[in-house]
């Protein structure tokens, strides 16, 4: 595990420049700040959070946290290639750089890596969650941050029983999750009572919390400016980045050179081509997906919701409803596609009909999860004086916080 060597903190730069001004990218200005470090954290967005942190499924999934690729999966990927399932797609491309990727993501699909990988996340998860606590015991944020749990539903009797395994096992690993019949699940959650009937089960797991990503990345980088003196550079777009012995610096499209101790790589999906010549070139694969925030309807849910065969999740979220789903593997465009954004909407409102009012109108987005083979983010110094901090793939939110401290910590090993 990332962290397990020996961390000194003397050993940290004196002054660091973060890239990029997304989840990841704010909690580790925050990680290092508190250390002691002078930090300047840059973007090329006017507003911190406008990538893949905008408009995200909102969900803190401290404890489901498993990983994409497994052996069910694998089975389905041909049906995934022909289209055929309307919440998932795989765009094939013959990029050497995609090859490779689905490659390692093919190895990744072993009932022992599955596990691995899951039991991995959920490490990290447990991690971030007590790292967002620490957090704001010692910060207000304002961002919608609610722990209502979370209920996963399931109409498929295999797949629930599947769950039903997994839970055990995340339970030996520390998580609380609690196995319900579905008038149970309704007992819980009244907004399933319109569903009633139509499921085989479902997963409650009542340590899990959500909040508004683009918020969380906003109000947290004022609580850095005022009460940490970071520095921070919006509108500056970073063309590359050298490093010697003795210090990093940061070229700018503008033809700026920017120096600091060390730099720390938070840029999402573009990390991949800031970080070629390092060999990352193949290492994230995009996945784009889409949300809207409509306002609640007549049987709004209290707590998260996820329908686990249609891929789609609804969270109360700051007097709304925020509906997340697709998975576009290969999609690299941000730009809403008018007919998966309907097809979006149609499921959700197939799923919990009174949810939300799906008539009215409603903030439509698209982003790209930035995702790796075995769905953990990659957290590795590249060079002495460059730490990345990427790859967070469907749960960058959830694994943020916990991300930044190992990436600190890291960065003070021997
Ligand atoms: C539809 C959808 C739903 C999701 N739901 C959830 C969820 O419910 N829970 C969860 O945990 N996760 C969820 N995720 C995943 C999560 O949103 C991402 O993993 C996370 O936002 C990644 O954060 P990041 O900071 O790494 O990237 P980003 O937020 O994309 O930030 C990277 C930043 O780097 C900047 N940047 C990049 N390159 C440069 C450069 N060269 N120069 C200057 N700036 C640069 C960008 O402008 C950007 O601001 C979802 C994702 C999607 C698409």
């Amino acid at each position: 595990m990332i962290g397990a060597k020996n961390s000194n903190e003397n050993l940290l730069p004196r002054r660091a420049i973060v890239l990029g001004a997304g989840v990841v990218g704010v909690a580790t200005a925050y990680s290092l700040a508190r250390r002691g470090v002078q930090v300047t954290i840059i973007d090329r967005a006017d507003i911190a959070g406008n990538g893949a942190s905008f408009a995200n499924g909102a969900q803190l999934s401290y404890i489901y946290t498993d990983a994409l690729a497994s052996n069910s999966l694998l089975k389905q990927l041909p049906m995934l290639v022909l289209g055929r399932d309307s919440a998932f797609r795989l765009r094939p491309s013959l990029d050497p750089s995609q090859i490779a990727w689905l490659m390692r993501f093919i190895r990744n699909c072993t009932r022992q890596r599955y596990l691995e990988n899951s039991l991995e996340g959920l490490q990290l998860g447990l991690e971030s969650q007590l790292a967002m606590r620490a957090l704001l015991e010692n910060h207000t944020i304002e961002f919608g941050h609610q722990s209502p749990g979370k209920m996963l539903v399931y109409d498929d009797a295999a797949a629930f029983k599947a769950a039903c395994e997994m839970v055990s096992v995340r339970q030996s690993h520390g998580a609380t999750q609690e196995i319900l019949t579905p008038q149970e699940a309704v007992n819980k959650e009244a907004a399933l009572a319109e569903r009633a009937g139509s499921f085989v089960g479902a997963v409650y797991s009542p340590q899990e919390e959500l909040g508004d990503p683009h918020k969380f990345c906003n109000a947290l980088l004022s609580q850095l400016v005022t009460a940490y003196g970071v520095q921070v550079r919006m509108a500056t777009d970073v063309q590359s980045w050298k490093a010697d012995k003795d210090m990093t610096v940061v070229l700018t499209k503008a033809g700026e050179a920017i120096a600091c101790d060390h730099l720390v790589i938070c840029a999402g999906m573009d990390a991949a081509t800031l970080l070629k010549k390092q060999g990352f070139g193949s290492s994230l694969m995009p996945m784009k997906g889409y949300s809207f925030t409509a306002a609640p309807g007549p049987a709004s849910p209290k707590m998260s919701i996820t329908d686990i065969s249609r891929k789609t999740v609804f969270c109360p979220l700051n007097g709304a409803i925020r509906v997340a789903g697709i998975a576009e593997l290969g999609a690299r465009s941000t730009k809403i596609d008018p007919r998966q954004l309907a097809s979006l909407v149609s499921t959700a409102s197939g799923v919990l009909p009174h949810a939300a009012d799906y008539a009215g109108s409603y903030q439509s987005w698209a982003g790209i999860r930035p995702m790796t083979a075995n769905a953990l983010p990659i957290i590795r110094k590249v060079a002495p004086r460059v730490t990345i901090n990427i790859g967070h793939g469907m749960l960058g939110w959830t694994y943020a916080m916990g991300s930044a401290e190992r990436a600190a910590r890291l960065m003070g090993e021997v």
